[in-house]
């Protein structure tokens, strides 16, 4: 009989969301006439902005033309789209990002998953805590962990815990580890990193011959001029550094699939017998090999991203999900509650109030509100006693849940 990847085994059954679908599906059988709000999961509300859709339209147009019909695209994405995100996510930062250095695809996630694929299986490993769980289940699947302990912690992963007693910034670990997961703005916590911050990891990655994993899915939702967008900001990044960024959360590409992932052409990684290997060698091999590109309609609609229309469309979804953000955080403030988070990014991050676990506020803001929110500790085990409210959500669903937060709380 065929074998299976047994590392699939270790992963705890998919917990978090599904035992939310099940407590809210209960709760409506019990209450039909309840209007449940749902400020849980993290995805887009708002429909895609124009300038994306009519250069998509302009694209499926092209695609019925004999003449400007395209077949397979480059595996790596087309240079007219590398080039514009180059230029304007990058070098107008100030970074020394090149168009061959960025390789498009068809999300984070998956970039997120995928690059593991070049790594060997002895690195040790650094996650935040709470986390994005994509990070930890990605490597139990490459069978970069042993076995889950009760609080929900892999053996051989270093968890690195982030709460409100250390501002939500990890500190730097006194051990050595090869691959550091980091995401600023954050998901779930809404924190973001000051440059000296990022500086103290690059230093360390440096110094210790570590790579970053530097998640910025949601950098246009930084409004502060101090915080860094890019790693590639923080000076020696490029020799440690490789960073994610989607069109999900700026464009609302979430069900349209788009993203990008750098890979600094200085990156240097050591083979078994301790030769220096270029990374981006071999992410281009991996991409060639097991990927055939994005779309071209959908590469065109982000390249609209970067048009003059386009910037200020996007510029305007941003600043609607942050006002619902500002407007959860005051709301919950005046209800007494401890608000982290939602400034510089969409998720508000609470603290849950008289010692309740994040399951008990779960099951108290869905009783006495009909609001959903995302329990803390199913991001891990120092988000317990958290709970994550997101912003993408209607005007009128943020206020209808703030006013009943409100009147239950006061
Ligand atoms: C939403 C999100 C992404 C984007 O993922 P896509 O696959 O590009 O949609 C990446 N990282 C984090 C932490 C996210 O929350």
């Amino acid at each position: 009989m065929a074998t299976i990847n047994d590392n699939y085994l270790k992963l705890k059954a998919g917990y978090l969301f599904p035992e939310i679908a099940r407590r809210v599906n209960a709760f409506v059988e019990a209450n039909p006439d309840a209007k449940v709000i749902r400020l849980g999961i993290g995805d887009v509300t708002e429909p895609l902005p124009a300038a994306c859709r009519e250069a998509m339209v302009k694209a499926v147009e092209d695609m019925g033309d004999r003449d400007s019909f395209k077949g397979y695209g480059p595996e790596q994405g087309y240079a007219w789209l590398r080039e514009k995100i180059a230029a304007h996510d990058f070098q107008s930062r100030g970074c020394d990002i090149d168009a061959s250095e960025i390789f498009i695809s068809d999300g984070s996630k998956c970039d997120c998953g995928n690059i593991l694929d070049i790594f060997g299986n002895d690195n040790a490993i650094a996650v935040t805590d709470p986390v994005y769980p994509v990070y930890v289940d990605t490597n139990v699947m490459a069978g970069h962990t042993g076995d889950i302990n009760d609080k929900g912690e892999y053996d051989r992963l270093v968890y690195l815990p982030v709460t409100a007693e250390n501002n939500f910034t990890a500190e730097i670990p006194t051990q050595k580890v090869d691959l550091i997961y980091l995401c600023f703005p954050n998901n779930p916590t809404g924190a973001t990193a000051t440059r000296e911050h990022l500086q103290a990891w690059v230093d360390y990655a440096r110094a210790n011959g570590s790579i970053i994993f530097f998640d910025a899915a949601y950098e246009a939702f930084i409004t502060d001029p101090n915080i860094p967008h890019s790693i590639y900001e923080i000076e020696g990044a490029k020799e440690c550094a490789i960073e994610f960024r989607s069109f999900s959360k700026n464009a609302g590409f979430t069900g349209t699939r788009c993203a990008l992932t750098v890979v600094p052409k200085n990156l240097i990684g050591k083979a078994k017998d301790g030769s220096p290997v270029e990374i981006w060698k071999l992410w281009n091999r991996r991409q060639a090999t097991k990927f055939n590109g994005v779309s071209y309609i959908v590469q065109r609609g982000a390249e609209a991203v970067y048009s003059e229309q386009g910037q200020a469309q996007v510029k305007e979804l941003v600043a609607f999900y942050l006002e619902n953000a500002t407007i959860i955080r005051t709301k919950l403030s005046e209800a007494g509650l401890d608000v982290y988070g939602g400034v510089n990014a969409p998720y508000v991050w609470v603290k849950t109030p008289s010692g309740l676990t994040s399951w008990d506020f779960f099951d108290k803001l869905l009783h006495a509100c009909n609001v959903v929110g995302t329990p803390g500790s199913g991001f891990g085990a120092a988000g317990e006693g958290y709970f994550r409210i997101s912003a993408f959500n209607s005007r009128d669903n943020v206020n209808e849940a703030m006013t009943r937060i409100l009147s239950k709380f006061k």
